[in-house]
């Protein structure tokens, strides 16, 4: 049985969770926790496709207004949680 997680903890460690960096307990934690819990898996599949997109075009340039303005929709996404 693993610890249930807050969203706080989830998103934090989204970024490693999506790197594939964290053990397995903490996979399935934040795994359970997206399962259940609606903003947090849209944070999850917005981020997930924002990785494919960047890795398509890893070998261009990604402008900065374009980073700044996902920047500013993952905090919205993460305020609105
Ligand atoms: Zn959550």
């Amino acid at each position: 049985m693993t610890q249930p997680i807050d969203c706080g903890t989830a998103l934090h460690e989204l970024y490693e969770f999506l790197d594939g960096e964290l053990t397995e307990e903490k996979r399935s934690a934040i795994e359970e926790h997206l399962d259940h819990c609606a903003p947090c898996d849209g944070a999850r599949k917005f981020e997930g496709e924002l990785r494919i997109v960047i890795a398509d075009r890893c070998q261009e340039e990604v402008p900065d207004e374009l980073v700044d303005r996902i920047k500013a929709a993952i905090l919205l996404a993460k305020e609105q949680a």
